[in-house]
């Protein structure tokens, strides 16, 4: 029992401390970023070289950050009523940015009635990583949709883009460790997300076809609206 509590007083002062130092550590990676960025506008081919590699490590080590640490709060065990459409929205707001840049299109449909247990900060770590995939397997054109609705007792999630797609191994691999097709990926982003859903009871099904696109769906407990005081989950 006391051992018990001891763990989650050492987890409290990691997460606490995971999510002071992902806030403070993007910001000097970004402003070193811009002046490399600058200063390889201004010289020779071969020092260009070694600038852009510098540029590529500053991009995944931020890259890391996303994967893990983006949402990292305090509270990371508490358990709470969350609001499906309240969390996705607050995700479309961090990611439309990105999606424009990249020449990519956000669709976001869910009713405001879908409730299931869990924590927010993990919540969003799980989807934005998940969202994050998807727009980036656009390659400049095409639209990533989420929609939401509840069924048999399970609030059930769709993300879908299409983009790129995956082949079978390569949809075999996911969540894999360090397993990434991407120049500048972690490989880690949805090997948290999948744990995150584990340990929100949550389950994860994904269906691809290459060149085609990719759906991801979400299942989660519903939380029977009736059964909770007036207020809760607004
Ligand atoms: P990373 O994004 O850093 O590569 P992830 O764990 O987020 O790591 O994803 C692992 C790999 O899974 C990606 O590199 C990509 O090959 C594949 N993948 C994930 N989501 C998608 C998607 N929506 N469309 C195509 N490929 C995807
Ligand atoms: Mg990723």
């Amino acid at each position: 029992f006391n051992h018990k509590l001891q763990r989650t007083e050492k987890m409290q002062i990691i997460s606490e401390l995971a999510a002071s130092v992902a806030h403070e550590v993007r910001n000097p990676l970004q402003v070193t970023r811009g002046f490399l960025q600058l200063l390889s506008e201004r010289t020779d081919n071969q020092n260009r070289v070694y600038m852009q590699m510098a540029i590529d490590e500053l991009d995944r080590a931020s890259g890391i950050i996303t994967d893990f640490l983006t949402f990292a709060k305090p509270e990371l065990d508490e358990l709470v009523v969350l609001n499906v459409a309240k969390e996705i929205k607050q995700i479309e707001g961090i990611l439309s940015p990105l999606a424009t840049q990249l020449g990519a299109s956000l669709v976001v449909d869910i009713p405001e009635d879908l409730l299931i247990m869990g924590n927010s900060s993990k919540f969003k770590q799980a989807f934005i990583n998940m969202m994050k995939n998807s727009v980036e397997a656009l390659n400049g054109k095409g639209c990533v949709q989420v929609w939401a609705y509840e069924a048999k007792d399970k609030v059930v999630v769709h993300i879908f883009d299409n983009g790129e797609g995956m082949d079978e191994q390569e949809l075999s691999k996911l969540g894999e460790p360090y397993f990434s097709t991407k120049t500048k990926g972690t490989g880690l982003g949805l090997m948290v997300t999948f744990r995150i859903i584990e340990v929100m009871n949550g389950t994860i099904e994904f269906k691809s076809k290459k060149g085609a696109g990719t759906e991801a769906i979400v299942k989660f407990p519903a939380v029977d609206r009736s059964s909770l005081p007036d207020g809760v989950g607004a």
